[in-house]
């Protein structure tokens, strides 16, 4: 594939993957994003545009290409701007060479989790190995709800991620990072398995918080699936659910 054709069909995946967070309730509205790395020190970045609908539908348009701070790598000024929390997604990629896509969004149910102080424990096991296993290696919390438009607030982000997969900011939201060729999906798949283990959490404090920890033997047979069953099968899904409710780009 000609390097314009594969910039093309990576705008395509972000644009897709930003709609995957939307429908399915990672994203109420507007805010949010996703990047992949496209060099060193560039990224195609979700951005905002003058005709700006929200995340769950994103364009191929709303997609461009920036260096860490922000300015587009074509140097042409366009009618899209960078997000205001760029940093979180120029600071990552900054100090984890080994993470090509960060999502950034605001699941409503790591927001409760986090304002509430329900442990995600992990409680369930086959239910969503994933999620179980997020929960076994434990979650870090950036502690702050500030805005993250400043390098050095999105140095703290990176900070507080470290070596993780994901990372709660608490009152804000959460970011999630993904590696290798599929980047992308493996990122939004972090995304929604963060969120499934934190609605069972929220869910089960609501009933009165008696669930217990899985026991050792149980955690022993819980397989790595693989990537390609945990990431890309998955995301063909929610492909396949966002083709079933029209709002498939193709
Ligand atoms: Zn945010």
């Amino acid at each position: 594939m000609d390097p314009a054709s594969h910039l093309g069909a990576s705008r395509m995946l972000v644009a897709n993957a930003c709609r995957v967070l939307g429908a399915r309730g990672l994203a109420e509205d507007v805010l949010g994003h996703i990047s992949l790395r496209t060099g060193p020190d560039r990224m195609l970045v979700r951005c905002r545009g003058p005709r700006e609908e929200g995340l769950f539908l994103t364009t191929p348009a709303d997609v461009r290409e920036v260096d860490l701070d922000g300015a587009p790598v074509d140097g042409e000024p366009s009618e899209w701007a960078a997000p205001n929390e760029l940093p979180i997604h120029a600071e990552i990629l900054r100090v984890r060479p080994d993470v090509d896509a960060v999502v950034h969004c605001h699941p409503p149910s790591v927001l409760l989790a986090g304002l509430e102080d329900v442990p995600l424990r992990p409680v369930f096991g086959a239910y969503n190995i994933p999620a179980a296993r997020l929960a076994l290696e434990g979650v870090p919390v950036y502690p702050r709800s500030v805005l993250v438009r400043r390098p050095e607030l999105g140095r703290e982000v990176a900070a507080a991620l470290g070596t993780a997969s994901v990372l709660v900011l608490r009152g804000h939201g959460i970011a999630t990072v993904g590696s290798g060729p599929h980047a992308v999906e493996q990122a939004v798949g972090r995304a929604l398995a963060l969120d499934v283990l934190a609605r069972v959490s929220v869910d089960c404090a609501r009933l009165g918080g008696r669930a217990e920890d899985l026991p050792p033997e149980d955690v022993a047979e819980l397989p790595d699936l693989g990537g390609s069953f945990n990431d890309v099968t998955l995301f063909r899904h929610h492909l396949a659910r966002l083709r079933h409710e029209g709002l498939l780009l193709r």
